[in-house]
């Protein structure tokens, strides 16, 4: 599985930047990819690396225009977690990112998969790298079921940490393309798969599972919308007011909640009677 896996990766990789960067192009990477797809990162990263290409670029950057260059990758408290973790980077580590597990967690908006992710890809290191399109993967080609369950647990960790091979980054990158490209959630492309001799779930006449329940990602007329409709208005004119933002959103409470949880959450800061990006 490991030899078909590898060469179908290099013939079959896509081109995204941040697998020609440096580490610090891998870390903006990962902290834009936790909840947003490939598509929607790739502009943004761009312009974040041009505009902040180390660490300690981001570090001295007025938190106003890096809440602003975030744009609507959404969930806007990763670009404040990001920034802190450039200080941090900055400062205690002299602007190089850290080399060990153990550091890699205690950055800010830095958990698991990230911490493993970074470790990986950036200095090729062997970690136990598990993401959703992983997961799933290998949920399929080797414990034949559709899905992988709700939760990692241990029993997981430790019978994937088996498979990983010497070159466990070029694993690691393989399986999650695979995941990303091939064996997708709703409509696996078996027939081009390179795994599919061996893959047990395809072997076992693809049983029906039921599909784990995810908290829903909502959108429309949700707190969220609020929020990134706030956010939006600030980006484009720096300064709002109570009432211009109530032309753009009816509900009065749920805007006023809105208000609150963004300036509790540091995006946003009150100024006598108007609103601006956090400073
Ligand atoms: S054969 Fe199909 S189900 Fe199995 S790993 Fe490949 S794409 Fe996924």
């Amino acid at each position: 599985m490991h030899t078909e896996l590898h060469t179908w990766y290099w013939k079959n990789k896509r081109p995204l930047p941040w697998r020609n960067s440096t580490p610090w192009g891998v870390v903006v990477s990962e902290f834009m990819l936790q909840q947003t797809p490939v598509n929607r990162v790739l502009p943004v990263w761009e312009v974040w690396m041009k505009k902040w290409p180390t660490p300690k670029h981001l570090a001295k950057a007025k938190k106003s225009d890096v809440i602003k260059y975030w744009g609507r990758l959404g969930y806007p408290r990763r670009a404040l977690r990001l920034h802190e973790t450039s200080k941090i980077i900055t400062t205690k580590y002299r602007g190089s990112i850290p080399k060990t597990l153990p550091e890699l967690r205690e950055l800010p908006g830095v958990g698991e998969y990230t911490a493993a992710a970074i470790y990986s890809f950036a200095y090729g290191k062997r970690a136990l790298v598990l993401d959703t399109n992983i997961r799933r993967v290998f949920a399929r080609a080797i414990d034949g079921k559709e899905y992988a369950s709700l939760t990692l647990n241990n029993k997981e960790r430790t019978k994937r940490e088996k498979l990983i091979p010497r070159e466990a980054s070029l694993w690691a990158a393989a399986t999650m393309e695979l995941g990303a490209t091939i064996c997708t959630a709703r409509s696996p492309q078996c027939e081009i798969c390179p795994i599919a001799q061996s893959c047990v779930w395809r072997f076992k006449g693809y049983p029906k599972s039921r599909a784990p329940k995810r908290k829903t990602q909502a959108w429309h007329g949700t707190d969220r919308q609020c929020r990134g409709t706030i956010l939006n208005y600030l980006r484009e004119k720096d300064r709002g007011t109570r009432s211009q933002f109530e032309k753009l959103w009816s509900d009065k409470k749920q805007l006023e909640k809105a208000l609150k949880s963004l300036e509790t959450d540091g995006l946003i800061e009150r100024r006598a009677k108007s609103f601006t990006l956090a400073s």
